[in-house]
């Protein structure tokens, strides 16, 4: 049972669904060692005011610059770090990277990162995001949590708590990939959290599927009811760009806009950005 739940669950590259048990512990090793010899790094995708254009924030990304293997995208190695809970470590190692990060950015700039469900239900997550976000000299506002659905389906108490401590600190909670899990929507009326981001597979649908804009569209209408912001993601085409922002939707991030980039590329974009 264990080793077919791990096929489901943790894919190396994509399509592989056949991995020994010497190599799940070789995998793990060498995630290990990623860890210990610094081999991660954070890529960052511009997300933008609906109506304006100009950028508002980014998603941290995470990457594993393998020595041999080159770029692996978080797909191929977050899964098996949930297993393993290495991804504490490296949970850790992002939200440290972020702050760094955000020391590099402008003071009106957010960055949104990932947070796995072990990272958000472990206790002392909240104080020890306080602590380093203090040790930075970051403000709360500055940073943006993402958490899935499935986070807020076990220990629903102690999370709502926990969303509530994360407000104090002035961060902000979306909810990702919105539309894809199989929680009850009445969640929303009670849980404090400020953000929503529709799935990317909704938008890709949107201009062929109207069962796909109806959903959009519902959403964003209850969203804006209960005083949520909503985002967009996978915005690939003008088409998209234009539906959404008509539909009402406050944000946007998608390859339309740019792809993730590495934080000198990001700032470099950043400069020429709308031009
Ligand atoms: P996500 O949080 O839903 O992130 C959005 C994903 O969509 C990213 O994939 C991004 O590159 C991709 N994307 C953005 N715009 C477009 C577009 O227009 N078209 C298409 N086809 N894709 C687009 P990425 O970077 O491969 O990340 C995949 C997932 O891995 C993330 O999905 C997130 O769930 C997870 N992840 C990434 N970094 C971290 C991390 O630091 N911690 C944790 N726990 N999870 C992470
Ligand atoms: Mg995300
Ligand atoms: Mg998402
Ligand atoms: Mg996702």
């Amino acid at each position: 049972e264990a080793k077919r739940q791990g096929r489901n669950t943790w894919h190396w590259y994509e399509g592989d669904g056949n991995r020994s048990n010497g190599q799940y512990v070789l995998l793990r090793r060498e995630l290990q060692e990623a860890l210990q010899h610094n081999q991660f790094e954070l890529h960052y995708q511009p997300v933008v005011d609906a109506r304006t254009g100009a950028m508002r924030g980014a998603e941290a990304l995470a990457r594993w610059r393998h020595p041999h293997k080159g770029l692996i995208p978080p797909a191929a190695f977050i899964p098996l770090a949930e297993q393993t809970g290495q991804i504490i470590p490296l949970g850790q190692w992002v939200l440290q990277q972020a702050c760094r990060d955000l020391r590099q950015l402008p003071d009106d700039l957010t960055v949104a990162v990932n947070i796995s469900p072990l990272q958000f239900h472990r206790a002392g997550f909240v104080e020890e995001l306080g602590a380093l976000l203090e040790r930075h000299g970051i403000p709360g506002r500055r940073l943006e949590l993402e958490i899935t659905e499935g986070v807020l389906m076990t220990g629903t108490e102690q999370a709502i708590a926990t969303l509530h401590r994360l407000r104090r600190l002035g961060i902000v909670t979306a909810i990702d990939d919105f539309g894809t899990g199989f929680s009850s929507l009445s969640y929303l009326r009670t849980l404090p959290i400020q953000k929503i981001k529709l799935d990317r597979s909704f938008i890709a649908d949107i201009t062929d599927h109207p069962q796909s804009a109806a959903i959009v569209q519902g959403v964003i209408t209850m969203a804006r009811h209960l005083q949520l912001e909503v985002v967009a993601e996978g915005i690939e085409t003008e088409a998209q760009r234009r539906d959404l922002t008509e539909r009402g939707c406050d944000r946007l991030q998608g390859f339309y806009f740019s792809k993730p980039l590495p934080l000198a590329e990001f700032r470099a974009g950043m400069a020429h950005w709308g031009d």
